[in-house]
């Protein structure tokens, strides 16, 4: 319901919308109304005094004041001269104060409507409550002038009128000047929040993400434009008008379209937050695969108000992230398998007694590049299958005897380069995991420490109980690894400075995927390492509780 409050707002906003002289009409109509109303209790009253001459010329120079702010164009006028009429108001009020106030007392309580208009016009506050002081007193005491009744005590006696019309005008002109300052506060944040808006828009548009913002009850209230092109994706062909449950989208690799809850925008609207999750949206060549975030936001009272979708086009990224690792499984397996032929058939004729020892030591050297190769391959094998198949199978394993295994298949190649490789082992170390990608960090921690380091340098493998944790390290004396090379060696195809400068060959996928695998199993790899002195390697598994496994 509207109440008097919101009726009087509504109406302050159409008087402030009003052109000049509807202003000026409306404000001097209410004294003439006035006047009027005193005219007809004059008539019932004491009819004489309508006729006497200062009531009658009283009445006529109000009204004239009416018509002027009717005919006049104050639009062309500066905005004060419309502040004239109220001045001239407290004329018509001292002549008819002593002929008709004797019958009627307080007409000259009457000038509290010009003085509203004046004070009320936010025109300089302090020049307009001197003007509405003067022109009360001489509504008080010109008359007293006039008739030559001008005494101390008869000037004293009227100045009770004039002191609370300045009472009245100050009172007003403070109102207005701060009711003026609000409104230019308000103004100014309209005009900041419009920019904001304005930018908001601007960057929404610009972004090459597909923003949805849905209220609470799941309604579209803004779609940027890579959003719209996206939500065309959806439609399936044909189709013009589509429900959001008719639109095709889909889990990225699968063909069965979501049912209605496992929508991302049903299920955003459910409350729920998603983080990156990839969906299809249509079908066939045209299809995009997107990922998708979704938040909840709330309102200034804390009550939520609705949702964000951030949907990112990856269709490209995947599409060469597919590419990519097919290539690669693809080539490892075409190396693969001819290379562990070469190797096997090399090993093979190292145990053919005819050979002469410059032949067998020529094998060996074929042999130890070969496999060198083949672990390349290995890596590269790996890298490829290793991201997109995480979940690792996991079984009771002890960490001690893997590594023992370890540096004894590595142990041909320490000799071959006279690297002492010792293992420091203190009992079982159980663990949980897979068998052969636990082997392929400790293969590559082992072979970068042989590799990386000169002959007769020293590679020991130190295995110890530390809280939860079986830790494994691999310390060498060998090229050591730059500062700036520290956190780069774990990146995919990354090699450090000394490594490329050594020539020692690699494809700086090998710490990189063990790193991953550790902290798939739960645990990590770290290194320290000071360049020209070794590097130490440490690998880092929970260790299994007694019934686990
Ligand atoms: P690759 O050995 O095939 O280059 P890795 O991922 O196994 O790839 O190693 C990445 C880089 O880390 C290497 O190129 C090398 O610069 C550095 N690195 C690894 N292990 C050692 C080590 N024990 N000593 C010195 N540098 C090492």
């Amino acid at each position: 319901m509207e109440t008097l409050l919101d009726v009087l707002v509504r109406v302050q906003n159409r008087f402030h919308a009003l052109g000049m002289r509807r202003k000026a009409v409306l404000s001097q109509l209410p004294l003439n109304v006035t006047l009027l109303l005193v005219a007809v209790v004059l008539l019932f009253v004491d009819p004489r005094t309508l006729s006497a001459p200062a009531f009658v010329v009283g009445q006529a120079i109000a009204l004239a004041l009416l018509g002027l702010c009717a005919v006049v164009p104050w639009h062309r006028l500066p905005a004060w001269a419309v502040l004239a009429i109220p001045l001239l108001d407290f004329a018509p009020l001292a002549l008819l104060r002593p002929g008709a106030g004797g019958v009627i007392s307080g007409l000259g309580l009457l000038g509290v409507f010009p003085v509203i208009w004046l004070s009320g016009s936010g025109y300089r506050p302090r020049l307009t409550v001197a003007l509405s002081a003067l022109a009360s007193l001489l509504m008080v005491w010109l008359p007293l002038l006039a008739l030559g009744a001008a005494e101390p005590h008869s000037l004293v006696s009227e100045i009770v009128v004039p002191f609370m019309l300045v009472a009245v005008a100050v009172s007003i002109a403070v109102l207005t000047m701060s009711g003026m300052a609000q409104q230019r506060r308000v103004e100014e944040l309209l005009a900041r929040s419009e920019t904001r808006q304005r930018l908001l828009d601007t960057i929404l548009d610009t972004v090459d993400v597909g923003v949805l913002l849905l209220d609470r009850d799941g309604k579209d209230v803004f779609m940027n434009t890579k959003q719209r092109q996206l939500y065309l994706a959806s439609v399936p062909p044909g189709a013009t008008e589509v429900d959001e449950s008719e639109l095709l989208v889909y889990r990225d690799g699968s063909d069965q379209p979501l049912g209605h809850e496992e929508r991302p925008v049903a299920r955003a609207v459910a409350g729920d937050t998603m983080t990156r999750e990839v969906f299809r949206l249509g079908r066939g060549p045209e299809s995009r695969t997107v990922s998708i975030s979704a938040r909840e936001f709330r309102d200034a009272a804390g009550e939520r108000a609705g949702t964000v979708l951030a949907c990112s086009d990856v269709t490209e990224v995947i599409a060469a992230v597919r590419a990519r690792d097919s290539f690669l499984a693809a080539m490892s397996h075409e190396f693969r398998t001819p290379l562990t032929s070469l190797l096997g058939y090399a090993e093979l004729l190292q145990d053919d007694p005819s050979l002469s020892p410059s032949a067998v030591s020529d094998l060996q050297v074929m042999s130890r590049n070969a496999r060198h190769l083949r672990k390349m391959v290995d890596d590269i094998l790996a890298a490829s299958v290793e991201g997109s198949a995480p979940d690792l199978p996991r079984v009771r394993l002890d960490l001690s005897r893997l590594v023992q295994q370890a540096a004894d298949s590595a142990a041909p190649d320490a000799e071959a380069r006279e690297i002492a490789l010792t293992v420091e082992a203190d009992g079982e170390l159980p663990i949980l995991g897979d068998r052969s990608a636990v082997a392929r960090i400790l293969d590559n921690l082992i072979s970068n420490a042989l590799k990386y380091s000169d002959e007769g340098t020293k590679v020991t493998l130190t295995l110890e109980r530390e809280g939860n944790w079986a830790v494994c390290s691999v310390a060498d004396e060998g090229f050591g690894i730059a500062p700036e090379d520290l956190t780069r060696v774990f990146t995919r195809f990354q090699r450090g400075d000394a490594a490329l400068r050594s020539g020692v060959p690699g494809t700086g996928l090998g710490l990189a995927l063990a790193q991953e695998v550790a902290e798939l199993l739960g645990g990590g790899l770290e290194v320290t390492s000071q360049l020209g002195v070794g590097s130490v390697f440490t690998l880092r598994l929970p260790l299994a509780g007694q019934n686990e496994g």
